[in-house]
């Protein structure tokens, strides 16, 4: 019997030349707006230069030091200055981690404290601080997702909160033309991974497959062509929509086992999150295919099978975009074993994985991937 939620109250405005409009759609009685961006690329690509005279009259902002993988003394800091400054509005400029980090903010100011305090179980009271959320990558999903990730020691820890899906999210590819290679194939294979990933959750509904399968097809036919020719407008047009599409999926279904793994290979060896999850991608394909499967599964393998390809086909495809799906080419070795499934232990995306996953079978998807 068909039974689902599905909820997904983000304004999304989508098309080239959209950044320029953003006056229109922001909140009119937003007078104090906190843009939070990382050091390079937005300046790089002029997109904050275009934002700032977009929303020319009201006070702005910046906090422009955003790293990538943002830590919660990062978050804590720039929701000092927000509260300090009685900011009305965040909007995060970048990839996911100016994007989540802006989500954090919106909660800090109106709920006070430090963000660990949250990590560890506080609930937030009051509403959060309005968030827009403008993506120059095209991998995340953040701008439509209620979850952030953030960094606390080593470790990457996800919250979600319905607070956290933003009001507003623009989306113009125009400011995604200057990613460079590297940086679009990673967050290109985080765009598939949710959409493959969020098609196999056991929280996944009609509508979230619907969007998944449409995800995953564009990003097999586009992904190539935009690493190919990053100035194709059209196709960075294409892989934004697909990104978007991948983040409408997640913030219904969660990701599973796959991104639960992939932290470590980013904790320990650096390795870029979407590019970590395209690494594992195969390998976790191949567990899934391997168990006692329910009809509903056998029908989804089925499909990506179809619409994705074969294992075999997949770690081809993964490899043709310069990414090695060997973890022994990024440093691992069998000592890591250890401390990688310490990291996976207790990730709630065990718990959404549509088959059981006990220690042993994340240990022997590892190996396997060595
Ligand atoms: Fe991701």
């Amino acid at each position: 019997m068909m039974r689902f939620e599905y909820f997904s109250p983000t304004r999304i405005v989508f098309g080239r030349g959209k950044l320029k409009d953003i006056a229109n759609f922001i909140p009119q009685e937003s007078s104090r707006i906190f843009i939070v961006t990382g050091r390079h690329s937005s300046k790089a690509n002029g997109a904050l230069d275009l934002l700032k005279s977009s929303i020319q009259g009201k006070d702005i902002l910046l906090f422009d030091e955003i790293e990538e993988n943002p830590s919660v003394q990062t978050v804590n800091k720039c929701a000092s200055i927000a509260r300090k400054e009685k900011v009305d509005l965040i909007i995060g400029l970048g990839g996911g981690s100016a994007m989540d980090v802006a989500k954090f903010i919106a909660l800090l100011v109106t709920n006070g404290g430090v963000v660990e305090e949250y990590l560890n179980g506080k609930v937030p009271v009051n509403e959060l601080l309005p968030i827009v959320e403008i993506p120059t990558t095209a991998g995340s999903g953040s701008e439509v997702t209620p979850t952030a990730v953030i960094t606390m020691g080593i470790i990457k820890k996800g919250y979600s909160d319905l607070g956290f899906f933003p009001k507003l999210a623009i989306l113009d590819p125009t400011v995604t033309l200057s990613m460079p290679y590297e940086v679009t194939v990673n967050t290109g294979l985080d765009a598939f991974t949710h959409a493959i990933e969020g098609y196999f959750s056991s929280r996944a509904t009609p509508i979230s497959d619907l969007i998944a399968v449409e995800a995953m097809k564009v990003i097999k036919d586009v992904l190539p062509v935009v690493a190919a020719n990053g100035n194709d407008i059209e196709a960075r047009s294409q892989m934004l929509y697909a990104s978007m599409l991948g983040g409408l999926v997640i913030s219904q279904t969660g990701t599973i086992i796959l991104h639960g793994m992939s932290y470590s290979l980013t904790t320990f060896y650096k390795v870029p999150h979407g590019r970590a999850t395209g690494v594992l991608l195969p390998w976790v394909i191949e567990f899934l295919s391997g168990g006692e499967l329910t009809l509903s599964l056998q029908e989804k393998i089925a499909l990506i099978t179809k619409v994705v390809g074969s294992t075999d086909e997949i770690h081809k495809f993964v490899n043709s975009l310069g990414v090695s799906t060997k973890l022994r080419d990024y440093g691992v070795t069998e000592n890591d074993m250890p401390r990688f499934v310490q990291d996976v232990r207790g990730r709630r995306n065990l718990g959404i994985t549509p088959v059981k996953v006990i220690e042993e079978d994340i240990i022997n998807i590892y190996r396997q991937a060595l």
